[in-house]
């Protein structure tokens, strides 16, 4: 017949399983108690040994503290004394030890991978009698299928749990583009997860952040070899420092694209993570790695939108302005607002000298900044590469510069140093290696332009002066008199000749004959105002006009540069001038102004020369 199982067992299982109920967590305090319940025990305590075996706890128990003494830690060997074969331990061995005496039941529960937990409980001696041998022996059965159900069903709620935090973690993470918004959620959850833990984030970049977080720098931490092989080999690794009883972490902050640094989760030597939990914490900074990762391009983005937006507006700037100063004054506005520069300076070279443009900062006049501009003058002249310096002060000891951060970077065309533009901030490191790459870029841009409005200044004082004689053009004089004609209220053109001039070629040389227009052309200079335009205006013919000025002062100047012209002159020469006039009255055009003049010219010439004749009367002006 079939032994029926005893209904204290039964009971005790109808309990246990009313405990699994998971939607009410229950602790070992609840088992304790059914235990308690179900033997009519009035004194229980169980206690499990520690990793070390020597000691074992007390994890929980049920009794009256009044009546009942608790040891919290009882010796291995005491409880090790107790045990034989059996599971079960009953009254007379715990009657040979003065604390354990007070209970009359010991079971011994086994566990997995670890020394049995003890059991012990006070039961009324009724209770003998209605539990056979096989009945305590299949409490105990029932006893640790349930703490090794209870523990399997622990680890899976705290994976659960740490899943959850995971998820919702790497939902914050993805919503975030901000690097220390990322950081300090990683440190946030570690926490959490694993108070007793201690984290370092070492990273692979210098992060400039505000936050009170424990980061390091993987660089700075060369001596860290363990961090270092797992940013490199992208694994976790584990090591114990026995120095200062420490076993460390190290979990690879990896994205897609690289390792931007690597956890270090600091514990206790010898704390064996179980594989969840290397599981979790490696995930945990992989997700982190590629937020990371996000974040940096993201901001890698950001930064490359800002600088083309720069480099585009300062390149629709100066195609469209054609003027020096107004590309310069463009430039330091740009360059002062981007880079946050404290002096500016703009440096031209002029035949191999340095020429300061205007707009640059004031230091640049001064004994200091000039010693920047210098430095970098010498620099450019030896390799044309930019400067990028964080601290002059540590570079050259001694040499106390008021500025410590320098950019500068030369404008070179046909492999010619052709200018220069130098920056200067008070802070060392001040400008960051991605602004210098900024500040290169857009330097080379403006380089070109800049040379080329400069070029076309140049030009442009070419075009309007003779080469020769340094007097205007006869272009300029021309664009001059039609603008006084649509302007003023009268004018007077004198066109003067040199009288024989062929003769002067023959006697002495084209060379002299170029002197001697050099000559002519300074001593109209000399008897003009800066209002007047002298001009060449072809061979050894010259011309002046006087806007606003009447015929009577017009024929005095043109006998004035006559009379000084056949006094100065070497070897002596004389000129014949013809004076045209006009008034609003007149109708006049450039063309037919020029034209009596000429007239007037052509008369003195023909009236022996050395002389001036007023075209309109056709006269002699004595
Ligand atoms: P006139 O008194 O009638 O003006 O006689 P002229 O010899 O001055 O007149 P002409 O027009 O016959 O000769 C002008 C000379 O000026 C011819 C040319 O060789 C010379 N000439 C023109 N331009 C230059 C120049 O740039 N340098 C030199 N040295 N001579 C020039
Ligand atoms: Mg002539
Ligand atoms: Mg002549």
């Amino acid at each position: 017949m079939e032994k029926k199982e005893n209904h204290l067992i039964l009971y005790y299982k109808s309990r246990l399983l009313d405990l699994m109920n998971l939607e009410t967590a229950s602790s070992l305090d609840d088992w304790v108690a059914v235990v308690a319940e179900v033997l009519s025990a009035d004194h229980i305590v169980y206690y499990k040994p520690d990793s070390e075996n020597t000691k074992f706890y007390k994890i929980c128990g049920f009794y009256n503290p009044f009546r009942h003494d608790v040891e919290l830690v009882v010796p291995s060997g005491k409880i090790k004394a107790l045990k034989t074969a059996s599971q079960v331990v009953t009254n007379g061995k715990l009657q040979k030890d003065p604390y354990l005496k007070q209970f009359n039941i010991a079971f011994f529960i086994p566990e997995k991978n670890m020394e049995d937990g003890c059991l012990l409980l006070s039961i009324p001696n009724r209770m003998f009698g209605e539990l056979s041998d096989a009945d305590l022996q299949a409490f105990v059965r029932e006893s640790r299928n349930f703490l090794q159900l209870k523990y399997e069903l622990s680890v899976v709620e705290a994976d659960r749990k740490r899943y959850i935090e995971l998820f919702q973690v790497t939902g914050k993470f993805h919503s975030s583009m901000d690097t220390d918004t990322i950081l300090a959620e990683i440190i946030y959850t570690l926490k959490r997860l694993y108070p007793v833990f201690e984290y370092t984030l070492m990273l692979s970049d210098d992060y400039h952040h505000n936050l009170d977080l424990p980061i390091k720098s993987l660089q700075y931490d060369a001596v860290d070899e363990m961090a270092l092989e797992s940013y490199v080999n992208g694994q976790v690794h584990l090591a114990t420092v026995w120095r200062t009883n420490e076993t460390m972490l190290y979990a690879p902050l990896r994205g897609k694209q690289g390792v931007y640094g690597v956890l270090q989760v600091i514990t206790f030597a010898n704390y064996e993570f179980n594989r969840s939990d290397l599981e979790f914490i490696s995930l945990l900074a992989n997700t982190a790695g590629s937020a990371l990762e996000n974040a940096k391009l993201y901001q890698q983005s950001m930064q490359s939108i800002e600088e083309l937006r720069l480099i585009n507006s300062v390149s629709r700037q100066l195609n469209k302005s054609a003027n020096l100063k107004e590309t310069v004054d463009f430039l330091m506005e740009q360059i002062s607002s981007s880079f946050d520069t404290q002096a500016i300076g703009f440096v031209m070279m002029e035949n191999g000298k340095m020429d300061l443009l205007e707009g640059s900062s004031p230091i640049f006049e001064e004994k200091e900044g000039i010693r920047y501009l210098d430095f970098a003058n010498r620099s450019f002249a030896d390799t044309k590469e930019s400067l990028f310096i964080s601290n002059l002060n540590q570079r050259f000891p001694g040499r106390n510069y008021c500025f410590s951060s320098l950019m500068a970077v030369p404008i070179i065309q046909e492999d010619d140093l052709k200018g220069f533009c130098l920056v200067l901030h008070e802070a060392p490191y001040h400008f960051s290696f991605d602004r210098f790459k900024l500040f290169q870029s857009l330097i080379y841009q403006s380089g070109m332009a800049l040379t080329n409005s400069m070029l076309r200044e140049r030009l442009e004082k070419m075009v309007i002066t003779d080469h020769l004689t340094q007097l205007f053009a006869k272009n300029y004089l021309n664009s001059r008199m039609e603008t006084s004609i649509g302007e003023d209220e009268q004018g007077t053109l004198i066109l003067l000749d040199i009288d024989d001039f062929k003769k002067v070629n023959d006697t002495y040389g084209h060379q002299v004959g170029d002197e001697i227009l050099i000559q002519v052309a300074k001593l109209i200079k000399e008897n003009i105002r800066s209002t007047d335009i002298g001009a060449r205006w072809g061979g050894e013919e010259m011309a002046i006009y006087l806007p606003g000025v009447p015929l009577q002062t017009g024929v005095q100047v043109a006998k004035r540069v006559l009379a000084a012209v056949e006094k100065n002159t070497n070897p002596p020469v004389t000129i014949s001038c013809g004076v045209s006039y006009w008034n609003k009255e007149m109708n006049e055009t450039v063309e037919s102004l020029f034209n009596r003049a000429d007239a007037g010219l052509y008369h003195a010439k023909s009236l022996g020369k050395n002389q001036v004749v007023i075209s309109d009367m056709e006269m002699k002006a004595n």
